[in-house]
């Protein structure tokens, strides 16, 4: 089967997939000699993110609503039970099979060659494509060695690991029923979320005490997943996931957007209000330091003409998927230079540094006397 077939059955003409693709909207991609196209805009049916091969359509993994209420957000959302299952901090992927070959597609649909090599560490890959070549398991992959984020959950404390929450099927935007995806999840051994079971709106005293549980334990949030394909997922986080967030990110704060960081003051207070927290010493001070010292850190960097940067520590299985991963870094327009690596037992590891450049000439700009209307 070709491209224009593929697409054909989505309803999408040759004319308006040769658009798409001038207007850049589609663009073609390879990797490692498997050709397919990313979704970068969306186009008919396709959102950004929708993988498209040769012979098969991979969806985008859908976004999820947020509510900030947690009481008033569930009872508006659901009428029947619900399951709930731990919101793991990490980074998404999209595992398949794609021309004999196994691939973990970012949400932004590139191929991420640091969670691809390790894939074989999660679960037993072939036999679960082999059975199942036209299923996608979706998941998070999170720990402290990753290539993207600086935050993760308390209790991946080295490396990374594989917690699935879903699983797709190739040409439809539709996820599995719920039991079924669980069941599977036990037949392959697919390591999972924490799932916490199914819940009704009457339970909210419960719920209220397992958020505050994982606000304790340093843990991002909760999903809730309708039993009724009527009624939709939502996603709740704790106040502490909020501060983490911007403690993460405010050394960057000038490469952000403003919302990023209102939504998540919102967030935080909206907890502490629901959950009866005092909006005490504490919890200013967590608030201000999240906000300001990272920033105030890069700040004193830049004023004095150094670089600001992020350092990172990876695994991986194969030499060859280091040279990969930063390939995927310049694709992506990211910029990292190597540090190190090593084998130490059965792995690479790698040490890497991203310039944050964007950051540094903006305060050193402002630092060195440049006026600017603000
Ligand atoms: P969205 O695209 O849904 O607006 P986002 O990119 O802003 O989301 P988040 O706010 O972190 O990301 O929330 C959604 C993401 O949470 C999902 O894309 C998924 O990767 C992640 N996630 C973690 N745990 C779960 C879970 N148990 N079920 C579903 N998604 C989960």
């Amino acid at each position: 089967m070709g491209i224009l077939e593929t697409v054909s059955k989505l309803n999408i003409t040759e004319d308006s997939w040769n658009e798409a693709v001038e207007e850049h909207s589609i663009l073609p991609d390879v990797f490692d000699g498997v050709t397919f196209y990313r979704v970068v805009k969306k186009v008919g049916h396709l959102n950004r993110g929708t993988v498209v091969t040769n012979a098969e359509v991979l969806f985008d993994f859908p976004r999820i609503a947020r509510i900030l209420q947690l009481e008033n957000g569930i009872k508006l959302t659901f009428a029947t039970p619900f399951y709930v299952e731990e919101k793991v901090d990490g980074y998404n992927v999209r595992i398949a099979r794609v021309e004999g070959r196994v691939f973990a597609f970012t949400r932004g649909s590139y191929v991420c060659p640091f969670s691809t090599d390790r894939l074989i560490d999660f679960f037993n890959i072939d036999k679960f494509f082999d059975e199942n070549p036209d299923l996608i398991v979706c998941g998070e992959i999170a720990g402290p060695e990753n290539p993207y984020n600086k935050e993760t959950p308390p209790y991946v404390i080295e490396d990374v690991r594989l917690f699935a929450f879903d699983i797709m099927t190739k040409g439809t935007d539709r996820q599995m029923p719920i039991e079924k995806r669980y069941r599977l999840f036990e037949k392959y051994n697919i390591p999972t979320v924490t799932r916490f079971g199914k819940y009704k709106v009457s339970d909210i005293k419960k719920l209220k005490q397992q958020i505050q549980d994982l606000n304790g334990n340093g843990c991002e949030g909760l999903v809730f997943k309708p039993t009724n394909p009527s009624e939709r997922t939502v996603k709740y986080v704790t106040a502490g996931s909020c501060f983490r967030d911007m403690r993460a990110t405010s050394h960057v704060m000038i490469e952000y957007q403003a919302e990023f960081f209102t939504h998540r003051m919102l967030r935080a207070l909206f907890y502490l209000l629901e959950h009866n927290v005092p909006l005490d010493k504490a919890f200013l001070k967590e608030a201000g330091e999240s906000l300001l010292k990272p920033l105030y850190e890069s700040v004193k960097k830049a004023a004095n003409g150094e670089m600001i940067t992020e350092e990172f520590n990876v695994r991986f299985n194969k030499e060859e998927s280091i040279k990969k991963l930063f390939e995927h870094f310049h694709n992506c327009k990211v910029d990292a230079n190597l540090v190190s690596q090593k084998k130490v037992g059965r792995y690479w590891h790698v040490r890497f540094a991203r310039r944050c450049f964007p950051s540094y000439e903006v305060i050193q700009k402002h630092w060195s006397g440049h006026s600017h209307f603000d």
